[in-house]
């Protein structure tokens, strides 16, 4: 069947490249009429284009010629001198017909898979030319701000020599030339940057002119695996210091290690014990053949091993089950009892057995639960009873219980809502830091998942294993690893704003993108940002021969061997490039090669400018280069003609990645454009990933074949049972971030709605129809309100709470008319707005007074005569709009707070049968609205008591006069403006 698929999809394939073939034609004739043309002729092409435009023509017309265009540009170029990253270099580069196929797929918004050093750089230009015609930005996003400036010095020539505009935006660009540079043709930088200005504006900005982002037009997202899936599991976040104390995690702190140390106590003794049992049956030592035990012995040994399950639950990383699970026959009856105890029947039993342990992790799914024990123990701890701490209340119910009681009158009964309320919030908040305090103890990992430099917890990247200061482990997590580390815990910060990449991406009107490896996530990029992955044909075949994997026992012996290989090929003169999954191994593998004489480099992608040049030498004859999977993407290895006869670039990986499109990337490293090269894994059975997901069959495989110390296995079935465990660990990663994009989905909603009212509050010309709108939707709310659950209105209870939100009165005869609903509204909402124009006149008032106290001063040649132009009514509307905007900004940011407190509850309704989506679907709604209607009445109240601190005229005088000579400027800006409560 599948065979029939591919077959399909290969037709399809090249039907599509064969289309773009016969456009491939009709660019190359066009280019060479224009051969003949003089430079200001061609030149002229960018504004008849646009001339085209305007008159109706459509992009995709236009495209032959205009890519043609870009062509004899470059042909002109040639030879011409430019400047990149401070080299001097000539101009060399004429898009060959391959890069113009590529070209047309990105235009139509497609993923164009070109393999490394085919020229996606130089490719990317033409449809960022077309697009740009259009007048609005086109975006190029790049993976590092390195290669965002590197990659506008390089490719700018041509766009300013067909007069158009590039810019770089860098994380050291300064916001005031944001705004500046997003009017340009052709931008370049990171996902984050521009992710993070969309935000910015969003949510930051306080008027129209502090934006900077204009549009979403045209976007290529240049190695687009790397940004739309390796980085997409972690979204976008601006936060600042929230106004949360840290007292909690303090308080938290001793009772946590005491009882992760009770269960690292008694699950060592349990280990121990087993070690001796196995040790008296000879099973440890490696020496030994396997021999059958008598069944006593194999009782003792069954028990032995029940015991470090027990134990590998409780301490997963505990280092006598790594030990045991470097004999293949020991490890093989661990995981026997592991897919026994998952059966669902044996679940009890399960319980039963792991219910000595004070907490259980399950690894796989980075979770962990704390037993009956555990929970006894928690409440010895910290003396809180241990309802408390681990169950949680049901708030409808308890409001009910308070409902039914009937001695209690509303006031009585709303104080004492609100009080449990306040109560189940701060045991939400206690619960959630337990959580992530026995997180970080039990599956956090100092050197693994984290580092500490400077008294600070740096997060390591789990893809690229480099670290990330600055970036935070969200949720409170990092606050938790600090307490564990006993380091002085951050400040909590507070997410002002968040966004996936998928979700920032979603919004260009047309989404490109480019990779050498693109295909094995192709079904991903449809399914997602339906895009579509062509497979572009190479310039010249491909000359890398790859080599079977070799697969060793232990981490030593894998290292043994790759010593060797890197010896035996360095004596041969060929470049090296050994790539590895976190810093700590490339420090390891440095360190081998240090004792052994081997000089090297090391990449751990931190200087991208650095490692870009060590990376491009990288090809010299006799170079060793080590390099985390990150480090000098981007850059090609070029290589030498001697380096060619000795075969080219050897690439040795030094591990499986999870992920196979990674380990495609660091193959892709060699043979470029048709050159030799080889490529070589090794893995071992203590790598993380053959010791999380290699099957059971594995391992049965390892103990027919167990080598001697030393020697590589080599069965042809590993490389198989290798590769479906990278698919497991893809099948599930890639579940996770649709599960992110899903949770974000419901939000993503939400955040646009926010963000166009917020847009539509900062372009606003008068405030004060938006305010009268708002009091009227807040009459109505109150109206709902104030009719009991019995559907029956009460004019008085309506009347009450009205004048107690706002200064206006109703009188007894106004009571006792019967009005209807729809009367007594209208009359209440008349009130209001009656108060609201007299609050209003009388600020306005203050401020002409103001203004004529300074225009007496000036005309008395106290002050400049410059005063502030702008009509009272359009301070008082930018004030307005300033108290707005404050406070929504303020809801929005709790809201999100919220959301995420929801998204992490959620979770532990999964057991309840419930659907965890479902019900956030479902009560992010609910929070959704509750955010509006707090919204409505913190504004409408804020409207009737907000005061313009100006100076009175007497104030101003007298200031003026204590003022000696040369008077200050003085004109009313928002700072003389108290809008605090
Ligand atoms: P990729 O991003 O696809 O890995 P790059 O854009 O970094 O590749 O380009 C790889 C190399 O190929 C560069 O050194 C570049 O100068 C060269 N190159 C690309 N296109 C051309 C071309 N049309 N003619 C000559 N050299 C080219
Ligand atoms: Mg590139």
């Amino acid at each position: 069947m599948f065979g029939i698929l591919k077959k399909v999809f290969g037709t399809a394939q090249s039907r599509k490249v064969s289309r773009y073939r016969n456009i491939v034609h009709q660019i190359n004739r066009f280019e060479l009429e224009y051969q003949t043309l003089s430079d200001d002729q061609l030149k002229q092409k960018t504004a008849q284009f646009k001339a085209r435009l305007a008159s109706g023509e459509d992009l995709k017309s236009l495209l032959p010629e205009a890519y043609a265009v870009v062509k004899n540009a470059c042909r002109r170029l040639v030879g011409t001198e430019i400047n990149v990253s401070g080299y001097r270099q000539k101009w060399d580069m004429i898009p060959y017909d391959v890069q113009l196929m590529g070209a047309i797929s990105l235009f139509e918004g497609s993923i164009a898979e070109m393999q490394t050093g085919e020229g996606k750089t130089l490719t990317a230009s033409l449809p960022l030319y077309l697009y740009a015609l259009e007048g609005k930005g086109t975006h190029l996003i790049t993976t590092n701000d390195y290669l965002a400036e590197r990659d506008c010095e390089w490719i700018s020539p041509v766009f300013h020599w067909l007069g158009l505009k590039t810019g770089a935006l860098t994380n050291a660009t300064p916001l005031e030339e944001r705004r500046e540079i997003y009017t340009r043709d052709v931008i370049y930088g990171t996902a984050s940057e521009f992710g993070f200005d969309y935000l910015r504006d969003n949510s930051m900005a306080t008027s129209a002119e502090d934006q900077v982002q204009s549009s979403h037009h045209f976007a290529i997202v240049d190695e687009v695996d790397s940004i739309l899936i390796d980085e997409a599991r972690t979204p976008l976040i601006i936060s600042g210091p929230s106004n949360q104390s840290n007292q909690m995690y303090d308080e938290l702190k001793s009772p946590v290690s005491a009882l992760v140390k009770k269960q690292s106590v008694f699950t060592n003794e349990i280990a121990q014990k087993a070690e001796k049992i196995l040790t008296s049956l000879n099973l440890l030592d490696k020496s030994l053949e396997a021999k059958k035990l008598n069944k006593v012995d194999e009782e003792k040994k069954q028990n032995a091993l029940k015991d470090l399950w027990v134990v590998s639950k409780g301490m997963p990383r505990h280092d006598f089950i790594k030990t045991v699970r470097e004999h293949p026959d020991l490890r093989a009856d661990l995981e026997k009892i592991d897919t026994l105890y998952y059966d669902k029947q044996r679940q009890e039993e399960r319980a039963e057995l792991l219910s000595i342990l004070y907490i259980t992790v399950d690894e796989r799914a980075s979770e962990y639960e704390l037993t009956d024990k555990g929970i006894h123990t928690w409440s010895e701890l910290t003396g809180v009873e241990k309802t408390n701490d681990f169950t949680m209340l049901d708030l409808g119910h308890e409001y009910a219980l308070i409902d039914a009681i009937d001695s209690l009158d509303e006031a009585a009964k709303l104080e004492k809502k609100t009080a449990i309320q306040k109560a189940d919030a701060l045991n939400k908040e206690r619960h959630h830091n337990i959580k992530q305090m026995l997180r970080a103890h039990l599956l956090m990992e100092k050197d693994v998942d984290y580092i500490i430099q400077e008294g600070k917890v740096v997060i390591i990247d789990e893809n690229t294993g480099r670290p990330q200061p600055g970036r935070r482990f969200s949720d409170g997590l990092h606050q938790a690893i600090e307490a564990k580390e006993e380091l002085d815990i951050q400040e909590e910060t507070q997410t002002y704003a968040t966004i996936t990449l998928q979700n920032y991406f979603r919004m260009y009107e047309t989404l490109a993108g480019m990779s050498g490896t693109a295909m094995p996530e192709a079904r991903e990029f449809q399914e997602i940002y339906k895009l579509e992955v062509v497979a572009v044909p190479t310039y010249k075949p491909c000359g890398r021969v790859d080599s079977e994997d070799e697969v060793y026992m232990t981490k030593r012996e894998k290292y043994h061997a790759i010593l060797s290989e890197v010896q035996d090929l360095h004596k041969k003169g060929r470049p090296i490039l050994i790539g590895t999954e976190t810093v700590e191994v490339s420090e390891t593998l440095s360190r081998i090669f240090k004792q052994n004489g081997l000089k090297h480099n090391v990449l751990n992608a931190r200087h991208h400018d650095q490692e870009a040049e060590i990376i491009a030498s990288a090809g010299q004859k006799g170079a060793i280069t080590i390099a985390t999977n990150m480090a000098g993407r981007g850059t090609d290895i070029k290589i030498s003609k001697d380096v060619c006869d000795l075969g080219g670039l050897h690439v040795l990986g030094s591990t499986r990645h999870q992920s196979r499109r990674i380990d495609r990337q660091l193959r892709g490293r060699c043979g470029r454009l048709g050159d030799p090269g080889t490529s070589k894994f090794f893995v071992s059975f203590e790598d993380d990933l053959m010791r999380l997901f290699a099957s059971p069959k594995m391992t049965s495989i390892l103990q027919r074949f167990r080598p001697p110390e030393g020697e590589p296995i080599s069965a042809s079935m590993l490389t198989k049972s290798i590769e479906t465990a990278q698919k497991r660990v893809e099948q599930r990663n890639f579940t996770i971030r649709k599960h992110t994009l899903e949770y974000d989905d419901v939000m993503n909603r939400q955040r646009k709605e926010f963000y166009s009212f917020r847009q539509e509050i900062l372009s606003a010309q008068n405030m004060l129809t938006y305010i009268y709108t708002l009091l009227q939707d807040y009459c109505g709310q109150l109206l709902d309100e104030s009719t009991n659950t019995s559907g029956k209105w009460d004019s008085t209870a309506f009347a009450t709470m009205l004048c107690e939100l706002f200064p206006i009165s109703f009188s007894e005869s106004e009571l006792k008319e019967h009005l209807s609903e729809e009367a007594f509204e209208k009359k209440a909402l008349q009130k209001l707005v009656h108060t609201f124009k007299n609050k209003i006149e009388q600020q306005k008032r203050k401020l002409e007074e103001h203004r004529n106290a300074l225009h007496e001063l000036a005309a008395a040649g106290l002050i400049g005569d410059n005063l502030d132009k702008k009509s009272t009514n359009q301070i008082l509307s930018n004030v307005l709009r300033d108290i707005f905007i404050t406070i929504i900004d303020r809801l929005w940011q709790e809201h999100l707070l919220h959301i995420d407190h929801l998204r992490s509850e959620v979770h532990m309704r999964s057991v309840g049968q419930k659907d965890p989506l479902m019900e956030f679907k479902h009560e992010s709604f609910a929070l959704f609205q509750d955010f509006i209607q707090k919204m409505r009445s913190r504004i409408a109240q804020k409207m009737f008591i907000f005061e313009l601190h100006v100076p009175s005229p007497e104030e101003l005088k007298a200031q003026i006069i204590r003022m000696h000579e040369g008077a200050p400027e003085l004109a009313l800006d928002s700072n003389e403006i108290d809008i605090t409560p």
